[in-house]
Parts: C-alpha cells; structure tokens; sequence
C-alpha cells in the first residue's frame, strides 16, 4: 500500500531512474501525479468493424496481426513499420514512421487494439502511427502495462495527458494506472462531509480513481466539457482550498494593526490641490477618496486598484503619496521595469519639484555608491519617496518609516511585496495598481482578500485612437500615412511580435525590418531599435532618447506594452497582428493616444486569418473600452487563456477554470467562510492550506 505523500520511486514500475524523471517534471510524491489531470479524453472504447470504417475519423479496431516488417524507402533513415491487421470483415494495414523498433514488438497472430485515424491512399484505407496495445501477453515490450489483462491505452475512453519532458502521455498513463491500482481505501479528505453533502460531491478516492479512467460510459463530451461527477469534485477541492487561503489571509491581513495611520487636514488637503496639474476626473476623486478613507484606518490598506490604460492612475497614487509624505511616512514606488520606474520618477520629480519632498530612483542599475548612500538617507528618513523596480524593498533596503507602498501594473508582485515586508514587521499600506480590466464577478472571488476599486472614466480632452485593420498588402499606404504623421512632428511605433518559441526567428524578423525601415521605406528619418534580448542600460538610453523626440520611429518587440509613456507619439504600428492577443493589442493600443494629437492605432495583418484572429481585429476596431475589451477576450479565448498572461495575479489551476466554473468558485468562497467558522475544523484546514497554498496556487503569505 501507498500513501498519497509516498514518493513516486517506490511505486512498482518505477524505479529510481524514471523516479529520476518524474522529478525533473515536478513530479515527487503519488499525489503530485495523481493531481496531474488529464487535459482531455479519447472514447476508444467502442470497437469499429474494419468494414465500417471510414477515412478522416478517428477509430478503434480490435484484431490479429497477420503479417508486419519494416518497409525500406529511398531514404535510409525514413524507416516505415507496417503491419496487416485482420478482423471478421476485412484487413487494415497500419504505418508507423520512424519506429523500426516495432518490429521486435509485433509478430503474427498477436491480438492487437489499434486506435488512430484514417486516410484513404493509393493502397487502400490506412492508420497512421495509431496507438496500440497488445492483448496477448507474450513477454515483450509494451512498457509498464505489462500488470494486468485489463487494456489499458485502447478499448476504453483513456486519458490524454499533457507531454513533459521526457515523459509521455502513455508512460504517464501506465503509471497512474499502477498508482491508483495500489491506493489505500482510505485517504484524508479536505472536505468536511457536511460541505460534500451540501454541494453534492463525490468523495476524493472515487473522484481520483474516476478522473484518470472515466467509468465505461461515461459521455466524452462530459468528461472533455469537464462536467463529470470527478471533475466537478476536484474542481470544487481546489477551488475551496484557494478560497481558505483568501479567507485566512484576509483574516490574517485585519488583525494587523499598522504603527498609525494617517490624518487628513485642511492644509494637506491645500497641498494636494497644488500638486495637481490639472482637473480630476469624478472616478479619480471617487477612487483616491477610497484609498484616504483605508489610509485612515488602523488596519493597513490592501487595495487594488483597476484602470484602463491611460484612465490616469499615476496621479491617484501620487495623491497617496502626498498624503503619507504630510503625515511624516516615507513612500515605495515600484514599476515592474527599469524605463517604467524611471518614467514615473521623472513624472513624480516634476510634480513634486515645488514640494519639500524629496524622491530619489533606485533600481538595479544604480551604481553601488550612490545605491549605499541612497539607503543611508532612506534609513534617516531624508528621501521621502523612493521610486524603483523590485530591487527597492528586497534587501538591503531600510526605511525610516515606510508608510505607503504603491505596486504599479503588477499584482502577483504586490502580494509578494506583501508578505515580504510582513516578514520584515512592517505593515505599510499597499495599493496595487494593474490596467489588466477583471470582469467583476471574477475580481471578487479571485482577489477575495483584496478591495477593489475600479476607474472607468477617462481624463478630459482625449481623441479616442481611430484603429484601422489592413492586410499585408497595403503597407506602402501606411507608409506614407506615417511619413505625414512624422513630418508634423509626431512619432512612431512598429511593433513587431514575440512568440517565445521562436523568439530567435522573430528577433531576427524585427531587427531585419528595423535595417529595411531605416534604409529603405524611411531614410531620412531616425530610427531606433528596441527589444528585450537588449541589455538593461542600453534599453534604457534607447527609451529614454524616444522619450525626449530623438527618434522619429521606434521599432520594437512587446517589451513597450506596459505603462511607456510618451505623449507626442500618435501612431502604433503593430506588424502581424493576427498573432496577437486581444488584451496585448489593447495594451499596445494604450501607448498613444497619450497626449493632445489625435492618435493611430493600425493593425496590419497577413494571411490566412482565422475566425479568431478576425474576430479579436474586429472587436478592436469596435471599441476602446478596456472592460468591453476584456469581456470579448474572454469570450474569444475560452476561459482557459483568459489568465494565462504573465503577471495577471491570476492563481494557477490544475482543474478549475474561473470562468467556466465561476458558479462553483462562488460555492466555494461561501463554504470555506463557513468552514472557518468552526475553530476546531479551522485549525485543520488552517493546517492543510499552509503546507499547500504555496505550490498550488503561486502564492504566499498565509503565515
Ligand atoms: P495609466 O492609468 O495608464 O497609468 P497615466 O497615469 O499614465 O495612466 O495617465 C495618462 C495620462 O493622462 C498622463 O499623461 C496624465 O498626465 C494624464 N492625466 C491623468 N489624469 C488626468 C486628468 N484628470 N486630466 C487630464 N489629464 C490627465
Ligand atoms: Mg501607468
């Protein structure tokens, strides 16, 4: 017997090398595989007659081996194994490419499951590289199937799982075959059987069982549409287990009492007014008034504040800053990049140039000098806001007094930031600030532990960008519509696609384009490359001479889509725009239209256009609503890859998927509430989610 923490190496069937493997996946223990679900199912379980079958489906058939061998070709290495497989009503030849070794598998009058699909060639109707399984035993290959006569990868519905590594789906599958084949009868259950009662859900050990091998008639479609008794279950455990941690930590975070809090007065309110350049919008009041009131409070402020690109959440923040600065406390304020920090610093230094106030950038690139003799004046207090990249409130940082903490465009990182600075004793307040629009039913039960405050209103006096879709084939049009745009003074963006698979091929594409657009299409105007594979400072100096007007145009991968910030840019270019995604075109878009010039957002795109991609080019040129947009996203998307952005702050799911399954996440915040509520139970689960929060869900700090 096993345990669900038994390590995977003393599983029979795997020794210490394939231990070896697992464990290179993130695979150790038996509850690290079973949890790895699979992504979708095939019903090879029913069995076709070879006379029925018919080309460009997908079929089982069950049969004996009458005849197999390699079949040479011209070229040496394209090895062909082919075999003759006969039932009642016919013969069927199969192929498999590149798996000489076959031919010490198979021999004749095998009984033999073939599932795969069909095309119809010049020799009659033929299976690629199916997957078989040999029902016979005879002593030979097969791998760990060797157990049990029950098959195991054909003549049932099997389990697809995702390839890693080295190892693959059948290899897996074998494998949690033998798993659960040795479960004990018993295994704890997180959730309390009155919760299983309520929500009527099947219990862990069944719901494993049938996860991985779906009972004999279960739909396919339930199962790939994940609706099933087991997915439902496992779903449900996730999900409740993510909502104890939200609970706890929510909990956790208003017990806390900050040293004190601040006080809003008169002539701190006559400061703010002469900081601001111009006029707030309703939202802007609306949101800083939200974020003073939890200033206010004794418990530190956990906020997360959501506004479109360009909605104007620098001032908001600056307005917090202000605040803490009159009441004697020092300010963080970090971006998630180097030129973002620096940007912000430039704009807050001249906001505050008339104030008493005294800010200071510190981030990676600060030489080590004036890094130490930055610190110093933190630690005595003199620097009153310091503006910089995560590097600010890692070590060795010391503020005299850290009152305020704002997190631009970053949420995972803010609530890292969180428990870095808990660990440290300080409990400022946090304002966490992202342009990544959440649908707001998913904002409450995903950022449980957090207030939300949401800026729809955009400042005064904008053109709302005009975003044009052409095909490839109009490019010298544009062309010159950017020649006129730089000739009244304007600047530009191409941005060209990064697709990290290919990320040397595309690296290679923009930097060819950025020497045929300075030669050929706009040799008279200055251009200037840019792209993450590019040193910190050089980055950095090509950005910050954009900025100051430079250069005319910008050629550049994605690495200006977050928070980049210069006004008198008025065309964005994006090159391929069919491979992008809607929520990234959008946050492209934002780059212009950031000033006083009416604004260009132009999507070239090339052939073929999927129904998708047309339909993300469509919804863009429709409107410039970042929530709109969000909502088609996900609609586009499929739930599945709504989240899957970098630095989303999203957890990381095995099973559950916010979207499709928001109904149950919403019955799961609602029992884990309850749960917590018996002291007794508390503590138990209290136990379970500390030792598993972490690696689940990506995040920290539960204590
Ligand atoms: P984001 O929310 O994308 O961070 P920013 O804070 O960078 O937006 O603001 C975008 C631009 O709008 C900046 O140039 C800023 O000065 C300007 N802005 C912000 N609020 C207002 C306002 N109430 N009136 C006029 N301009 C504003
Ligand atoms: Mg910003």
């Amino acid at each position: 017997m096993i345990a669900l923490d038994t390590p995977l190496q003393f599983l029979k069937g795997v020794g210490p090398r394939r231990a070896a493997d697992l464990q290179r996946v993130g695979l150790a223990t038996v509850e690290d595989l079973l949890y790895r679900f699979p992504v979708r199912y095939e019903d090879r379980g029913t069995f076709q007659t070879i006379a029925s079958l018919r080309p460009a489906t997908a079929a089982s058939v069950a049969g004996e081996v009458i005849s197999c061998g390699i079949r040479p070709t011209r070229r040496p290495r394209f090895k062909i194994f082919e075999m003759l497989v006969r039932d009642p009503t016919g013969a069927l030849r199969a192929v498999f490419f590149y798996q000489p070794f076959l031919n010490d598998v198979f021999h004749p009058h095998q009984r033999v499951i073939l599932f795969g699909r069909l095309e119809l060639t010049p020799h009659g109707m033929q299976m690629q590289n199916p997957q078989y399984e040999i029902l016979k035993h005879d002593g030979d290959g097969e791998g760990a199937s060797e157990s049990d006569d029950e098959t195991l990868h054909t003549g049932r519905i099997v389990p697809v799982y995702e390839k890693t590594g080295t190892l693959t789906t059948k290899m897996q599958r074998a494998i949690v075959h033998q798993a659960l084949a040795q479960l004990p009868p018993d295994i704890p259950d997180l959730l309390p059987a009155d919760v299983r009662a309520r929500a009527a859900l099947i219990d862990r050990r069944t719901a494993l069982l049938d996860v991985h091998f779906p009972p004999a008639g279960t739909p396919v479609e339930e199962l790939n549409g994940f609706r099933s008794a087991a997915q439902r279950r496992l779903i449900f455990e996730e999900f409740f287990l993510f909502q104890l941690g939200l609970v706890l930590r929510r909990r956790r975070s208003e017990g806390e009492r900050k040293a004190r809090s601040v006080v809003v007065t008169d002539d701190i309110r006559e400061s703010a007014r002469r900081v601001l350049p111009f006029k707030l919008t309703g939202d802007q009041k609306k949101v800083i008034a939200e974020i003073v009131e939890d200033m206010k409070r004794p418990q530190p402020m956990n906020r997360l504040l959501q506004g479109d690109v360009g909605s104007g959440k620098t001032i908001v923040a600056l307005m917090a800053a202000l605040v803490a600065m009159e009441n004697g406390f020092q300010v963080a304020f970090m971006a998630p990049t180097e030129i973002l920090a620096e940007q912000h610093f430039i704009t807050i230094r001249r906001l505050l140039e008339a104030s008493r106030f005294r800010i200071a950038l510190l981030t990676g690139a600060t030489p080590a000098k004036k890094r130490r003799e930055m610190q110093a004046e933190l630690a005595a207090g003199s620097i009153h806001l310091a503006v910089g990249t995560h590097a600010l409130v890692q070590d060795p940082v010391g503020f005299r007094e850290l009152g305020l903490v704002v997190i631009d465009e970053q949420h995972r990182f803010g609530v890292l930031q969180r428990a870095t600075l808990r660990a440290k004793g300080l409990h400022p307040d946090v304002l966490v600030m992202t342009a990544t629009p959440i649908p707001r039913t998913l904002a409450l039960t995903t950022y449980g532990d957090l207030d939300v405050s949401v800026m729809r209103e955009m400042p005064p006096g904008r053109h709302p960008i005009k975003t044009i879709a052409k095909p490839e084939s109009r490019r010298d049009e544009i062309y010159d519509f950017i020649r006129r745009q730089i000739e009244t003074g304007r600047q530009v963006y191409v941005i060209y696609p990064l697709v990290e698979e290919s990320e040397k091929v595309d690296l290679k594409a923009a930097t060819e384009m950025a020497d045929h657009l300075a030669q050929d299409v706009f040799p008279s105007y200055r251009l200037a490359l840019l792209h993450g594979r590019m040193k910190q400072d050089a980055k950095e100096r090509v950005m910050g001479a954009f900025t100051r007007g430079e250069f005319d145009l910008l050629v550049s991968t994605t690495v200006v889509e977050v928070g980049v910030d210069v006004s008198n840019a008025s065309v964005m270019l994006v090159e391929h725009a069919e491979r992008f995604g809607l929520s990234q075109l959008h946050q492209l878009r934002g780059r212009v239209g950031r000033g006083p010039h009416q604004s260009y957002c132009i999507l070239l795109y090339q052939y073929p256009l999927t129904d998708q991609g047309r339909a993300r080019l469509k919804a863009l040129t429709e409107t410039t609503d970042g929530f709109e947009i969000a909502e088609r996203d996900l609609e586009l998307r499929g739930p599945g890859d709504f989240f899957g952005t970098r630095q989303s702050g999203m957890p990381t799911l095995r099973v559950g998927d916010l979207v499709r399954d928001h109904q149950l996440m919403e019955a799961a915040r609602r029992e884990a509430v309850n749960a917590l509520d018996d002291a007794q139970q508390a503590a138990t689960l209290a136990a379970f989610v500390r030792t598993s929060w972490e690696q689940r869900f990506g995040l920290v700090g539960i204590g």
